[in-house]
């Protein structure tokens, strides 16, 4: 069974171009959020996406009270627009349910009580990236019996509901290539690299993965620009977008170098503060962000303000350096020299 998450319900109508930007309401927007919105914005505005501001707030315990209202005041404070929203994901979790039970009934995923040490413990070989270990899939049901026991955890424990299960997806081992208009072709194995992911939380929420795949399908979403560090998780969507039989739903995707520090690593509080909000309190113009944006994007030779309308018209991906930009110590002293 197969369920279709569109707002509109025509789905022989050619979708409408259609953009999201999805602040994480984790922490305040800095230098390298910024610039992902901004040409996140400047490519919609170009090519007449619709845009739809979505805020992700699943995550939990790393979601910070009033980081919402102080993301979709920093995105005004620099000029961004959008037609629709925002849309809270916490709103409403029935479409993550249903998407859950579609994957229920075709037998893909099943409760797992691993913890993150009997992972670990469990692995001889260096993990695949930083932030998950690949889990080997000791709890993945085989028989029908098992079966019938994931069943009955459905029924008496609900899809969604907090407890010492999380939810995993069964995954196959088979590579898949990842196609994008700015990055070069990515192929992953998902199973090799992280096996049987999470899709819910043993805190009874949708996983990422999970939630930004109902939501991008369900609100049309046709276009997807965002850090690179999200292009093998695009791997994992696409599987789920598989399952769910919305294959056709898959967006075209942009991914973009990230901002780091002068250390290379990705920028963050250890780089010094470099919050949209912060520099806003100092005094800095948002033509000077936008303009530091600018020239980090190849757009100007020097570092010069720019308003996002004029960053909007001059941004190309043609000029987009393909490498991570850095943010130095000249680069913030520009923004705040008088
Ligand atoms: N909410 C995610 C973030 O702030 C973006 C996820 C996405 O664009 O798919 O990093």
């Amino acid at each position: 069974m197969n369920q279709t998450y569109r707002y509109d319900n025509d789905l022989s109508a050619p979708a409408t171009p259609a953009t999201r930007l999805a602040p994480s309401p984790t922490g305040a927007l800095h230098l390298g959020n910024a610039r992902t919105f901004l040409i996140n914005w400047a490519l919609a505005t170009q090519n007449n996406w619709r845009i739809i501001l979505r805020i992700e707030d699943l995550d939990g315990p790393r979601i910070k009270q009033g980081s919402d209202l102080g993301a979709i005041d920093t995105l005004r404070w620099l000029g961004i627009t959008w037609h629709d929203g925002p849309h809270y994901q916490a709103a409403d979790l029935t479409p993550y349910t249903h998407a859950m039970q579609t994957l229920l009934d075709q037998r893909l995923i099943y409760p797992c009580p691993a913890t993150r040490k009997e992972i670990e413990a469990s692995l001889s070989a260096p993990h695949a990236d930083d932030h998950e270990r690949r889990y080997p899939g000791f709890h993945r049901p085989t028989t029908d019996a098992d079966w019938q026991r994931v069943q009955q955890h459905a029924n008496d424990r609900g899809l969604l509901n907090e407890g010492d299960w999380a939810w995993r997806l069964i995954v196959p081992d088979q590579p898949i290539t990842i196609h994008d208009t700015f990055a070069p072709p990515a192929r992953v194995n998902v199973q090799q690299q992280v096996g049987d992911f999470v899709i819910a939380s043993k805190a009874g929420l949708p996983a990422y993965q999970l939630a930004v795949v109902v939501d991008d399908a369900r609100q049309s979403i046709t276009h997807v620009v965002r850090g690179d560090d999200l292009l093998h998780a695009s791997a994992r969507q696409h599987w789920l977008y598989k399952f769910l039989g919305q294959e056709d739903l898959i967006p075209s995707y942009t991914h973009l170098p990230l901002v780091v520090g002068p250390d290379g690593r990705r920028l963050a509080k250890r780089h010094g503060d470099t919050r949209i909000a912060s520099f806003r309190d100092a005094g800095v113009p948002p033509e000077r962000i936008v303009g530091l944006i600018a020239y980090q994007a190849g757009i100007t030779q020097q570092r010069t303000p720019m308003t996002a309308a004029q960053f909007a018209t001059e941004f190309s991906l043609d000029t987009l350096p393909r490498t991570p930009v850095t943010c130095t110590q000249e680069d913030t002293d520009w923004l705040l020299a008088p």
